[in-house]
């Protein structure tokens, strides 16, 4: 039985990427070891971080004057770096949910920061919009809230905008001059858990003074050394390297990737909107194309659809404990096949419980 894997993160990667990373696992093409045993010094190893840069550079068109670092520590610790490394005197953060909610802790320990806009009063349901003028260094948004499955389709306007793009990523093009920096973990549409990328304006790097900042945590020193102050996370930036390969050369870019992924999350809303018994809750303008949150008439129909969709090989339905219902993650790498299958299942769940 053919699974699919319906997860928030980690979550499924390509399967053609999977059977690369299986042949070369024990011994990566010429070099007899396996990219795991590699020194991260080695030409084998720089190779494949300059593919990957290279092949990311290219696929999300990402001009010179930006810097593409990998990181460790999750996307999670970017709520730390970010305000570390940017000293800002007050910042504006839009609360989007749970992911911005810590970035507003983490960056309450470093500076001022303006919640200007909030969409808790609806349980996160929508993206607020903005009607107070903006008064911090920079803007800081989450573009895709992957516990309620709002995404941004319209990008405000700040001089100054860092993005959380954990959950939507190579989803569709990305407009980089939009942002000043942009962070990602990679569990999602990039590659493993383990790795944080992280693209910059070069000359954010100029002005920061990280004389107090622990080496490992600055931007500059990690740009400075290619990502490479430290031991990377090897196998991980290696997996990504396949990634971008597949994005590039099996799917044909960013422009191909958001038609499928359009494609894909339509065939899901519209069976959606036509039944009398699940239910999205989210604001129509503002759903996301990744993760589409949705509930049945109660509770314990939920665990048994949950259950259903398990036996037939559509695992990790379940939604977030902080909303409950399913969430069905249709991330890059979820063939339309597994939407279909999992759009058969729910019409057949609602013929046989309708009451
Ligand atoms: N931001 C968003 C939008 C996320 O979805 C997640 C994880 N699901 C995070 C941040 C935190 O990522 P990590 O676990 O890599 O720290």
């Amino acid at each position: 039985m053919t699974i699919y894997n319906f997860s928030a993160g980690p979550a499924c990667l390509p399967h053609s990427v999977l059977t690369q990373a299986q042949q070369d696992l024990v011994h990566y093409p010429g070099a007899g070891i396996s990219v795991m045993e590699m020194s991260h010094r080695s030409a084998d190893f720089e190779n494949i971080l300059h593919d990957a840069k290279t092949r990311l550079r290219k696929l999300a068109n990402i001009p010179d004057d930006y810097d593409i670092i990998f990181l460790q520590g999750g996307a999670s610790l970017q709520f730390s770096m970010i305000p570390m490394n940017l000293a800002p005197k007050a910042v504006d953060i839009i609360d989007t949910g749970q992911w911005t909610s810590k970035a507003i802790k983490e960056h309450q320990k470093c500076t001022q920061v303006n919640v200007i806009a909030s969409s808790k009063d609806k349980n996160y349901t929508y993206i607020p919009k903005l009607d107070q003028a903006l008064t911090g260094d920079y803007l800081y948004i989450c573009e895709n809230n992957t516990i309620y499955g709002t995404q941004y389709h319209q990008l405000p306007h700040a001089k100054h905008l860092i993005g959380d793009l954990s959950s939507d990523i190579l989803s569709r093009p990305l407009d980089i001059t939009k942002y000043d920096l942009v962070f990602a973990g990679a569990q999602k549409n990039i590659g493993p858990a383990g790795l944080t990328l992280v693209i910059l304006k070069k000359s954010l790097l100029d002005q920061i003074d990280d004389s107090q900042i622990p080496s490992v945590l600055s931007y500059k020193v990690q740009a400075s050394n290619q990502s490479m102050f430290n031991t990377p996370p090897t196998w991980a930036i290696y997996i990504c390297s396949l990634v971008f390969k597949w994005l590039e050369e099996e799917i044909g870019g960013l422009e191909a990737m958001e038609r499928i992924n359009q494609q894909k999350a339509k065939l899901l809303y519209d069976y959606l909107d036509q039944s009398t018994f699940f239910h999205n809750p989210v604001n129509p303008q503002d759903r996301s194309l990744m993760n589409i949150p949705f509930i049945s008439p109660n509770a314990e129909l939920d665990q048994l659809f949950i259950a259903k969709a398990k036996e037939a090989g559509l695992i990790n339905l379940k939604g977030h404990r902080s909303v409950g219902g399913m969430r069905a993650s249709l991330y890059n790498a979820m063939p339309i096949e597994g939407v279909q299958k999992l759009i058969e299942l729910m019409q057949t769940f609602e013929g046989e419980h309708h009451a």
